[in-house]
């Protein structure tokens, strides 16, 4: 019995933007696999005038249009019945709070998604106010739409979803699962162009290369994301002047 797919639905105006990415590698696997459904909907499908009209200017002035109200609430009651029936429902904007690991892995945990991606200068507050569970921004850009945005958070939701990844060990110990960015990696040939792969990793010592990811990871963490590196000695991390003495640190602590 497997459960059924996790299922992701999306309004927009250029539903042709995500035609190749739903067919493509870990997407692709994904829905074939049965693990997740991405529905795309044209939010034009819910407008009501002959020409299809789903922006209009903004009230106080200003340049740009936006996308009126009327087509993201005519859509979440044509496909869920009623506006409280609906799914967890993301609306993608720069003003948003940043996607993280954390928000992905609870997104990740919702069964259902719609995502909401707007376009010109945004979407109408009340649909904001009323519809969004959640308002997220992928980062401290503008892009032209949500689009883009909204295949981030589809990729990122569907990697942690069971049995998409070959391996869910990589799930756990990847950049941001602990607060620390990635350690190092490496793989053949040990020697290229007069680089060496660092002879801790090819020493077979298991302890050795757990406690040399480590350092390397809390390094790595504290230079390029200071951020990270902060929250991370907040929440209890041990910090650099901490690094593991001689590499061995974790040798006699048990575990395999
Ligand atoms: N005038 C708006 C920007 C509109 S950009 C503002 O200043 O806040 C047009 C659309 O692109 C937005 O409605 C949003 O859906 C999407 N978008 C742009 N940048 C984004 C980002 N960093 N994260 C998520 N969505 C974004």
């Amino acid at each position: 019995m497997s459960d059924p797919p996790f299922r992701i639905d999306v309004l927009t105006l250029f539903p042709d933007w995500f035609a190749g990415l739903l067919d493509t590698s870990l997407l692709g696997r994904a829905r074939d696999a049965g693990v997740v459904r991405v529905d795309v909907h044209d939010l034009r499908a819910w407008t009501s005038d002959r020409h299809r009209t789903a922006d209009d200017e903004p009230y106080g002035g200003g340049a740009g249009m936006v996308l009126k109200p009327e087509p993201f609430f005519a859509a979440v009651e044509d496909l869920y019945g009623d506006v409280d029936a609906r799914p967890r429902t993301v609306v993608l904007t720069p003003r948003g709070a940043l996607l993280d690991q954390e928000r992905v892995r609870d997104l990740a945990g919702a069964g259902h998604l719609l995502l909401l991606c707007g376009r010109y200068e945004g979407i109408d507050e009340r649909v904001h106010e009323v519809l969004a569970h959640d308002e997220v921004s992928i980062g401290d850009y503008v892009l032209a739409g949500g689009e883009a945005a909204a295949a981030v958070v589809i990729e990122a939701v569907t990697r942690l979803l069971p049995g998409v990844m070959g391996n869910e060990q990589s799930a756990t110990d990847e950049s941001h699962a602990h607060g620390l960015l990635e350690y190092p990696q490496y793989t053949r040939p040990a020697s290229f162009r007069g680089m060496e792969v660092p002879e801790v990793l090819r020493s077979g010592d298991h302890g050795r290369v757990e406690a040399w990811r480590r350092d390397r990871a809390i390094e790595r963490t504290r230079r390029v994301r200071p951020d990270l590196y902060a929250r991370w000695r907040a929440i209890g991390g041990a910090g650099a002047d901490d690094l593991t003495p001689g590499g061995d640190r974790r040798l006699n602590q048990g575990g395999d």
